[in-house]
């Protein structure tokens, strides 16, 4: 007889040989994503929960491929990073959300961007100069524009992404600290980075009321953060439940599902229509 796992073991490298081909490919056609007009900019309301109003929204980016369907930046955005081809998406990313910025600003729509940045964009000491020239490039004043940075990204190249922060907050430049409570926290790069705004991790906010570890956890983490000076936001926001629980503990701004999915831009201002009323 055969050995008994050897059937499963085939089995698991056919699906990993599989993984693997996807990935090669994946990493091959983002090259040519945003040529082939595949990526968009989708935007996600961040509540302000004192004035009950929307000032801000985090573009988060979608790729539709033409033959693989959706691919969730779960998926492409690491391989990207692995790749070199995040400076580019990056690039993309900027473009799309100052263009889709002065077209608001234009028709009086005054909303403050926030975008993802990686460890790579933090490193690159051209970076901040580049952003300043398409800032002014396109006459956009530099408030309406958020970066967020996670801390693992920041951890990558202490040193030079702190620099490069610090000349992007001098800017004018909102920055926030994303996913904060997973990965490398601590209070000493807490402290050391040039942020106005701590984001607090999904996973901690999914199950917040019903889950008493994760709300011992978001309600020290609040008052550790208000008591640096720094605005919170919780992100994962999926019902009605940890809605009234953060309001009740002063959290600053919420953003989740419950509130809005992200948006395409012109859903996103009937969306502002509708719920304005
Ligand atoms: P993130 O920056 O932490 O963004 C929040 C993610 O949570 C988004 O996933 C958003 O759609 C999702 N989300 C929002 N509200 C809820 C909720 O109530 N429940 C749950 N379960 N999820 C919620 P998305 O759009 O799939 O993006 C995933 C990650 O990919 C982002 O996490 C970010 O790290 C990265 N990413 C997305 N766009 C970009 C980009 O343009 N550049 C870079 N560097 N990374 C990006
Ligand atoms: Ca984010
Ligand atoms: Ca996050
Ligand atoms: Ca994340």
């Amino acid at each position: 007889d055969a050995a008994p796992g050897a059937e499963r073991i085939a089995v698991y490298q056919a699906q990993s040989d599989q993984a693997y081909q996807r990935r090669i490919r994946l990493a091959r056609d983002l090259r040519y994503a945003a040529q082939h007009h595949e990526l968009s900019a989708v935007f996600q309301p961040k509540l302000d929960l004192a004035s009950g109003e929307v000032r801000q929204v985090e573009a988060l980016m979608r790729w539709q491929h033409s033959q693989l369907g959706m691919i969730r930046p779960d998926e492409f955005i690491p391989l990207a990073e692995q790749t070199g081809s995040i400076t580019m998406l990056t690039e993309w990313m900027i473009v799309a959300v100052l263009s889709q910025l002065r077209d608001w600003i234009d028709r009086g729509i005054h909303l403050q961007v926030a975008m993802n940045l990686s460890a790579r964009d933090l490193d690159d000491p051209e970076f901040p100069r580049r952003v300043e020239r398409m800032l002014r490039a396109q006459q956009i004043s530099p408030d309406y524009l958020a970066l967020e940075v996670t801390e693992s990204a920041v951890m990558r190249d202490p040193q030079a992404s702190i620099d490069s922060l610090l000349v992007l907050r001098d800017l004018g430049i909102s920055l926030s600290v994303d996913d904060y409570g997973t990965g490398y926290s601590s209070l000493a790069t807490l402290k050391s980075l040039p942020v106005q705004d701590l984001k607090i991790d999904k996973s901690f906010v999914l199950q917040l009321a019903e889950n008493s570890d994760d709300a011992v956890i978001v309600k020290s983490t609040i008052e550790l953060a208000h008591n640096m000076g720094l605005r919170v936001i919780a992100e994962g926001i999926e019902n009605a439940g940890s809605l009234a629980w953060l309001k009740a503990r002063h959290c600053d701004v919420v953003q989740g599902y419950f509130i809005s999915r992200p948006l395409s831009a012109a859903d996103l201002e009937r969306w502002m229509d509708e719920t304005r009323g």
